[in-house]
This record gives C-alpha cells, structure tokens and sequence, in this order.
C-alpha cells in the first residue's frame, strides 16, 4: 500500500518535531491534502494508525484537510479552481493551464504533549 511509506515518512517528520520539543506525546496531527497528490484519505488514516504503532505518534488523531486544485491559464492568465479529471481555465475554458496547487500533502500541525502540557505547533504556515 502506497499509504503506509507516504505514512512512515509523515512519522519520521512528526518523532523529529517531537524530539525538539521534548513532547512525550502526540495528541493530533493535521495533513493538507490535495486531490491529485495520488494519496486516498481513507487509506492514509488507516495506514497513520498502523504505521504509529509503536511511535510516539500512536494513539494519536489524524485530520486531514482537502486542498482545492488551482491552475492558471496559459492563454488568459487567470488562476481558477479545477475539478481533478478537468483540469480547464474557469475563465475562457483553455486547456492549456498550468498546476498551481492541488498535486501535495502537507504537514500542516502537530499538536505536542509536553510534561503534560498541551501546545500547538504550526509547521509550513
Ligand atoms: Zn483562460
């Protein structure tokens, strides 16, 4: 399952996180996930809690945020959203764009438990 490495790498980056901050735990994790990043949320959320087993990541929650596609046009330079299997201009309807946003997964937070302590933080903001 493509999920469980995108999974492992996810945890590699939240023990790092963790271990900078001395958290002794994890209480939440959130994701920025675009739909053509090739990553299904059902299987990420499966695969985050088989592959936190064990990690200072487990018993953790998982939200994962959907990201909308954007494009800008070649011809008329707008940037408009887009559907995943139609990637067009919503101005002018050119299908010459190009990708903006909506091909990446992000960790957005993690929210740390520290000597009992509960603190935010917020990476790629
Ligand atoms: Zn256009």
């Amino acid at each position: 399952m493509h999920e469980l490495s995108v999974c492992q790498a996810l945890i590699g980056q939240i023990e790092d996180i963790a271990r900078q901050h001395r958290a002794t735990a994890v209480r939440r994790v959130s994701v920025r996930l675009g739909p053509l990043s090739g990553v299904e949320p059902d299987l990420l959320s499966q695969a985050f809690s088989l592959a936190s087993a064990g990690t200072v990541a487990q018993n953790s929650r998982l939200e994962i945020e959907r990201l909308p596609i954007r494009v800008r046009c070649e011809s008329c330079g707008a940037e408009t959203a887009a559907e995943p299997n139609k990637l067009v201009c919503g101005e002018c309807g050119d299908w010459h764009t190009r990708l903006l946003s909506g091909d990446e997964m992000v960790l957005a937070s993690v929210e740390l438990i520290q000597n009992g302590e509960c603190g935010v933080r917020n990476e790629n903001r």
